[in-house]
């Protein structure tokens, strides 16, 4: 059959030999292209969040930035007596008392470096912090 010439494709009696079915495949549009950027996207609410990082509090007045007023002051310190400041002045009352220099416990009353430091805000007088070196 194949020595005759004929393209066994395009000869009908080739395509009643075998019975071959033809079928119709329906091809559907592809849907139609849409960037990226144009499609459905739920966009996450952007936030934008300013994070200051605030100095370490010392004993003397620092700049720090204050919440209240939202800008950057010079803080105003104040010297105040702690429970460790006590404990000083009796623990050197005590010591120096065989030799009558008691007169040295005042000595933490006197110098803030044995005091706690308290910051405030100068203009509204907000709290900051507080610090103490022992
Ligand atoms: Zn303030």
């Amino acid at each position: 059959m194949m020595s005759d010439g004929i393209n066994p494709a395009q000869s009908d009696s080739v395509q009643a030999d075998f019975n071959v079915e033809t079928v119709n495949y329906v091809r559907s549009e592809p849907p139609p292209y849409t960037p990226w950027d144009q499609r459905n996207v739920i966009e996450a609410p952007v936030i934008h969040q300013t994070v200051i990082i605030q100095p370490q509090l010392k004993a003397s007045p620092i700049f720090f930035h204050c919440p209240k007023c939202n800008e950057t002051v010079l803080t105003k310190v104040e010297y105040k007596n702690s429970k460790k400041t006590h404990m000083l002045a009796g623990f050197i009352c005590g010591f120096t008392l065989w030799c009558m220099l008691c007169c040295l416990a005042t000595m933490p009353y006197i110098f803030p470096l044995f005091k706690k430091t308290r910051h405030y805000c100068p203009n509204c007088n907000l709290f900051l912090g507080q610090y103490s070196k022992f």
